[in-house]
């Protein structure tokens, strides 16, 4: 990996590190992500639309399908991989400022990270989206496993789907409110397996390029922050990332 001089250099001074990842540093655990050349939304253009909020709640068969993709979801038998893990390892040598996530898939978490922001919710808890009710997901999939196609809220009855954000859902504005001030706070901020397209996620590169921080994408495809980017980084984020933390944690020259 060739980066400019001068970032190479400061790069083991960075102190106070913010990392926004997307689905590509969860392929390689077998996750397949949406928008590459075998994304799920490449291969299957409606199933952006199935996932919208209205039409989870007024239609039972899209339901009924949602979760039996649930249950068939790689995420149950997929391991963080050397991507997580090199992140995990910045946060134990204490210069992570915040890991932001698009992912729902909690690989971070399993990977030993405490600092994460899952900007678009985890698939690993259930949600009622009547009172709130939350419920680990795997309980909720012993259901649908035991015959219960659509499995209600135990408490209330409510309708129950993944506790993550649906096209038409809200984001969290405290979690939303905590990732824009750590990409406002931080000195580094690594973009990594994120096409950079989906807002707000993607204009946390902008406000921490506005508040003093070197930007490094990392990244198989062009994104529209390459331009402003310290440095653009194609190779696979396998390799890469984990390259780019060990020069973090590299002792000054
Ligand atoms: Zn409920």
């Amino acid at each position: 990996m060739e980066l400019p001089a001068a970032l190479a250099a400061a790069l083991p001074r960075a102190s106070a590190i913010t990392v926004l990842t997307g689905a590509g540093i969860s392929t390689d655990s077998g996750i397949p992500d949406f928008r590459g050349a075998e994304g799920l939304w490449t291969r299957d253009p409606n199933a952006a639309e199935r996932a919208t909020i209205g039409a989870y709640l007024s239609d039972p068969e899209v339901r009924r399908e949602t979760w039996r993709m649930r249950r068939d979801h790689a995420v149950w038998g997929a391991e963080p991989n050397a991507g997580h893990r090199a992140l995990a390892d910045l946060e134990r040598a204490g210069r992570l400022r915040a890991l932001v996530t698009q992912n729902i898939d909690g690989l971070h978490r399993r990977a030993g990270s405490a600092a994460v922001l899952e900007i678009h919710g985890t698939m690993l808890e259930a949600e009622c989206l009547a009172c709130g009710l939350r419920t680990p997901m795997p309980d909720v999939l012993a259901r649908v496993a035991a015959g219960e196609d659509d499995p209600p809220c135990p408490e209330c009855g409510g309708v129950q789907k993944a506790a993550t954000i649906s096209f038409g859902q809200a984001l969290d504005q405290d979690v939303l409110d905590a990732a824009v001030r750590a990409a406002r706070s931080c000195d580094l901020f690594l973009a990594v397996g994120t096409s950079l397209t989906v807002q707000p996620a993607a204009g946390l590169c902008l406000e921490a390029v506005e508040h003093g921080a070197a930007l490094i994408v990392v990244n198989a495809a062009e994104t529209p922050y390459d331009p402003i980017a310290a440095a653009v980084v194609r190779e696979p984020i396998g390799t890469a990332l984990p390259e780019l933390v060990a020069a973090v944690l590299a002792p000054p020259s």
